[in-house]
């Protein structure tokens, strides 16, 4: 097979919470895998998708610690280690909310700037501008923060631009064999997927009443005949988790489990049925041991 032709690379999305990163990868990868998650990074980069078409492969890594500046952005400014996770990328795809610049957006860029790679600017969210004018002129003020390889206003949502921002994807993707196969679309398990979903909609909808430490482990995970059979057990660290995560007769947990359902049957291309359970496991956050049977082993 030749491949002096074929190109492959790393790219990473980048930007602060909220800004639609996550929706601009499912629809740049076509599908929705991207699932935000808190697992450590260990390997040298955590695949979140891999698009292959023709000849040319995007990887799309998760760099930890460039888009959570959320929480404690001062630490996380200070962290230099957080450069090193966009190191090894191609080129960077930074995303940013309309014409809204905050002090956030500028913590990314200076993480950005201490790796010298090409960055991609993408203006997310055109779609809610309700003065178009006003992009324009804005769009010359954000060319002035740094030397960017190219400035792209986008509507994720709606897919406007998210074609024309791959082809400038493409452009900076090394000559290069593909590293993965062709069908391969992510680097995870089908389970750790479906863990991360009922984690990402446990988050989603409780995230300022519960804490951190949750997991989620999959105990069955079986297709049976059209309809794949999913268990999850959900670790809580206290009664009173509990009782938040199952909520008022049940109505919370169901309300979660229908969300993850949902995501999950996109995404393994089949109907699912899906059971939710909770138990409290006290402090296993601490235990080591406990912590390997749910899977943390690579920490
Ligand atoms: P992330 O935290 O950067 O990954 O952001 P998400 O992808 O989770 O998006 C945050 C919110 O912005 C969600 O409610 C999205 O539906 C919404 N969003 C993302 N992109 C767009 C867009 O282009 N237009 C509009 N109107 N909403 C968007
Ligand atoms: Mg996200």
């Amino acid at each position: 097979m030749a491949t002096d032709n074929h190109r492959c690379g790393y790219v990473a999305i980048v930007g602060r919470p909220n800004v639609g990163k996550s929706t601009l990868l499912n629809h740049l990868l076509g599908q929705k895998i991207s699932i935000t998650s808190r697992k450590p990074q260990t390997t040298r980069h955590r695949v979140l998708g891999i698009k292959t078409e023709a000849d040319h492969q995007i990887i799309f890594v998760d760099t930890p610690g460039l888009h959570k500046a959320a929480e404690k952005a001062i630490n996380r400014y200070m962290n230099r280690a957080a450069s090193a996770a966009i190191r090894d990328v191609d080129l960077v795809v930074f995303v940013v909310d309309r014409t809204a610049w905050t002090d956030e957006d500028n913590m990314v860029l200076e993480q950005i700037k201490q790796g010298s790679l090409p960055v991609i600017l993408v203006v997310n969210k055109v779609d809610l501008l309700e003065d178009k004018s006003t992009l324009l002129p804005h769009l010359q003020l954000l060319a002035d923060k740094a030397d960017f390889a190219a400035i792209l206003p986008v509507s994720a949502l709606r897919r406007h631009n998210v074609a024309e921002l791959e082809q400038q994807i493409l452009k900076f993707l090394p000559v290069s064999q593909h590293f993965f196969p062709e069908e391969q679309i992510t680097d995870r398990s089908q389970r750790f997927l479906a863990a991360e979903i009922v984690r990402e909609k446990i988050m989603r909808q409780l995230g300022d009443e519960l804490p951190y430490e949750i997991t989620v482990e999959i105990e069955e995970f079986a297709m049976d005949g059209e309809v794949l059979h999913i268990s999850a057990l959900i670790f809580v660290e206290r009664k009173g988790q509990k009782q938040i995560l199952v909520g008022e007769g049940g109505l919370r947990l169901r309300s979660i489990g229908s969300d993850a359902r949902r995501d999950m049957e996109l995404l393994f291309d089949s109907k699912v049925m899906l059971r939710l359970w909770v138990k409290v496991k006290s402090g296993w956050s601490d235990d080591e041991r406990a912590l390997r049977s749910l899977g943390y082993d690579d920490i």
